[in-house]
């Protein structure tokens, strides 16, 4: 069991009220489950009980429940479940395993119970392999960096690509970034794989120019943890350095997400990103808690048109967001590519609606570097 940071609730309510709010929780534990066995705490805002195995799972939906009306309505207290615990594990273990299914809904607002179970324990094993076989990945170049051209509709060319990671595993095979990605995020190795996506996309960008192909910028993702790098822009300036290549030519695509922690932070950051001569483009705007605020607050190039935003106005046959979005980034003078558009349709839509990028399967998926250079060769 766990209570969202324990600290910032001692910070806000003081510490007398949040200890009061302990004993009333385990007042609650104890009334709901009176044969439980034994519990207590095992780390900073983490408690652990050994709970008699209850057939009925009726008292799960009491749990969630358990915090309400204490302390205001900004508790939330979440609970990993481990039913039919192997008795050869130690127990710290089976903790463990608990914990773990915690970290897959510490930041899901309203899920509060989650069960450790097959399916999370097959997962947590090929977790185990990826984190493993990371570090060797990078050294022999298992990862590839794919590029999907941003078709831009003012002069009907290619006006960008962006830097998107591929894993051929060893054994595993293809693993798609949305499952490594995450892993990577919580592990922190992270950092190291956007740097090398963004030397791939210097090469790449070398590479071009010594083809004699149309210069196009190429832009690679960066991670909310990049940002905790004060060296981050002197890191990529670093390597467009290395290989000469214009700065204007390199964009990052930052998300909202990576900016609501911090951000101040994240705008001294931006900025000093814009004044080593990089684009900075806002990726999957429209998703998620997107904020006007973050478009007016932050210092950026470019606003990307999340692709959820272009297939609901394609659904619902009414591009008026997406209108309004773009008329938004306009006044603000930004840049804007819209994502994810798979039909012509919507491409004419788009067309209309104010000649910006586009990206998505309707031009082209993401495709391997020589692909790309053919891609680009037939508008040189
Ligand atoms: P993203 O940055 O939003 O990238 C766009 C994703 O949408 C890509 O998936 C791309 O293949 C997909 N896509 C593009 N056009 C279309 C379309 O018309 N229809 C549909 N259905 N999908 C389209 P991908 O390559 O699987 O990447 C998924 C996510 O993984 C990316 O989302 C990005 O968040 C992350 N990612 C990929 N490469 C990197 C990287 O080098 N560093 C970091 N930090 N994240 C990366
Ligand atoms: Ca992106
Ligand atoms: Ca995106």
């Amino acid at each position: 069991m766990t209570s969202l940071t324990f600290k910032s609730l001692n910070e806000r309510y003081g510490r007398q009220n949040c200890d009061q709010l302990l004993q009333d929780l385990a007042v609650r534990l104890v009334d709901l489950l009176p044969d439980y066995v034994v519990g207590g705490r095992i780390g900073a805002d983490t408690f652990a009980f050994l709970i008699v195995h209850q057939p009925d799972h009726r008292w799960v939906s009491v749990l969630a429940n358990i915090s309400k009306g204490l302390l205001g309505t900004s508790l939330s207290v979440k609970f990993g479940v481990v039913e039919n615990v192997d008795h050869h594990l130690a127990v710290s273990l089976t903790c463990d395993h608990a914990i773990m299914a915690l970290e897959r809904i510490k930041k899901a607002f309203g899920v509060d119970v989650v069960w450790y179970n097959d399916k999370l324990r097959e997962r947590q094993h090929i977790e185990n392999m990826i984190l493993e076989s990371m570090e060797t990945a990078l050294e022999e170049h298992q990862f590839t960096v794919y590029y999907q051209p941003k078709h831009d509709l003012r002069n009907d060319r290619t006006g960008g690509a962006e830097a998107l990671v591929r894993w051929i595993h060893p054994t595993l095979g293809f693993i798609s970034p949305g499952d490594f990605i995450p892993i990577f995020e919580r592990s922190g190795f992270i950092t190291k794989l956007d740097l090398y996506v963004c030397e791939e996309a210097c090469k790449q960008l070398k590479r071009c120019e010594e083809l004699g192909l149309p210069m196009v910028p190429i832009s690679f993702n960066a991670s909310q943890l990049d940002f905790d790098d004060e060296e981050f822009a002197h890191k990529i300036a670093a390597l467009t350095d290395t290989y000469g290549i214009e700065r204007s030519l390199l964009h990052v695509e930052v998300t909202e997400t990576a900016c609501a922690e911090n951000p101040e932070h994240v705008i001294d950051l931006l900025t000093d990103l814009r004044e080593h001569g990089f684009h900075v483009e806002l990726d999957d705007f429209g998703s998620g808690y997107s904020s006007l605020a973050s478009l007016n607050m932050l210092p950026l190039d470019v606003m990307k048109l999340d692709m959820s935003i272009i297939r609901q106005a394609s659904e619902l046959d009414d591009f008026r967001i997406v209108q309004s979005a773009i008329q938004m980034a306009q006044f603000l003078n930004l840049g804007t590519v819209a994502e994810g558009v798979e039909t012509q349709d919507e491409m004419l839509k788009l067309k209309e609606l104010g000649r910006g990028k586009i990206q998505g399967y309707y031009y082209s998926r993401p495709i391997m570097r020589e692909d790309f250079e053919a891609y680009l060769a037939k508008e040189a």
